[in-house]
């Protein structure tokens, strides 16, 4: 019994000894970057269990068998996202490819405007575009009528569209630092954003005090519901580590009705592409087979056809709804 014993704690002590540390394990992939022994509850719809099917580089990522909802969780720390966060990573006009890049900007940015444009009166609306970038959905809604104002975390791209607007339309910081009165603003405007925050209800709650009654918020974020989602899978391109929460409809709509919209509309996002950004988009971020392949497509055709702007309904969702109140319909 005695010898049994010593046996089965030298095992112990052996295997305590042979177990790689976690920085190791970490860096080997093998741990995920989890304090948790427990799945979180479902931001959205408060499930309580959640199977993890997957991790991001390492982060785990925990999917709701209810609606649909997936992230991060733990999110990455504030450093880890610093560094993502670098000065390229908002890149913005200055050679050729970037000015190309703005222009494709405008016209994507053009069709938000436009489907604002058919829920509101816009030469009666002051319209807030959160992460506005260097302005160039904010011009195309000036050219429709709206009033416009922008947010922006970026400095330097704040000043580049507050040069582009003529207008100190554009400020610095995010919505929790600055003071807009509850009820300022007709429409909200927020593109590849809500993916991006650590609390998503947080930033509609926000966005819902900032509408007047009537008022619209939209949202563009990437979808579950994508065909690029279900032809890639687990490589889906917008699987990120600053991707923190990735949305299907039925989780944006539930999301929405939480924090008090109403007249929710979900369709597929189409933005202006060319062939030349996709390919030096899979470049920068790499899939195995299709990125070698879209760069072959690329050195293929001929530049005219490669910078041919295209209509592309690829990985995003749009979501409108209205802050119950009194209408504005047009
Ligand atoms: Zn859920």
């Amino acid at each position: 019994m005695a010898l049994r014993a010593g046996t089965v704690a030298l095992r112990v002590i052996w295997t305590l000894v042979r177990l790689p540390s976690r920085q190791t394990l970490l860096q080997s992939g093998i741990l995920l970057h989890s304090r948790r022994n427990t799945s979180p509850c479902c931001p959205v719809c408060e499930r309580p269990s959640l199977p993890r099917r997957s991790a991001v580089l390492n982060y785990a990522l925990h999917a709701c068998p209810e609606c649909r909802l997936e992230f991060l969780d733990p999110q990455p720390d504030d450093s880890v996202l610093a560094a993502i966060y670098s000065d390229g990573y908002f890149l913005g006009p200055g050679d050729e490819a970037a000015e190309r890049r703005s222009e494709m900007k405008a016209a994507t940015g053009a069709l938000y405007v436009d489907a604002l444009a058919k829920l509101l009166r816009p030469e009666e609306v002051d319209l807030l575009e959160i992460g506005c970038g260097h302005g160039e959905v904010l011009l195309e809604a000036r050219k429709r009528g709206f009033r416009v104002s922008g947010v922006e975390l970026s400095a330097h791209a704040a000043a580049v569209a507050n040069r582009r607007l003529g207008e100190p339309a554009v400020s610095v910081g995010t919505l929790e630092t600055l003071p807009w009165p509850r009820e300022r603003f007709g429409a909200v405007l927020a593109a590849d954003v809500i993916e991006h925050v650590r609390d998503p209800e947080g930033l509609l709650q926000r966005i819902r005090d900032l509408l007047i009654p009537g008022g619209i918020v939209l949202l563009i974020t990437p979808s579950l519901d994508s065909w690029t989602r279900r032809l890639l899978g687990s490589r889906w391109i917008e699987y990120k580590v600053e991707h923190l929460y990735y949305f299907s409809a039925a989780s944006i709509r539930l999301l929405l009705e939480r924090c008090g919209f109403g007249e929710i509309r979900v369709s597929p996002s189409r933005k202006i592409l060319t062939i030349d950004y996709i390919s030096r988009h899979f470049d920068r971020f790499r899939v195995p087979i299709l990125s070698p392949l879209i760069g072959l497509v690329r050195r293929a055709v001929p530049a005219p056809i490669a910078h041919r702007r295209l209509l592309v309904s690829a990985s995003g969702l749009m979501a409108t709804a209205r802050k119950a109140g009194p209408r504005q319909t047009r």
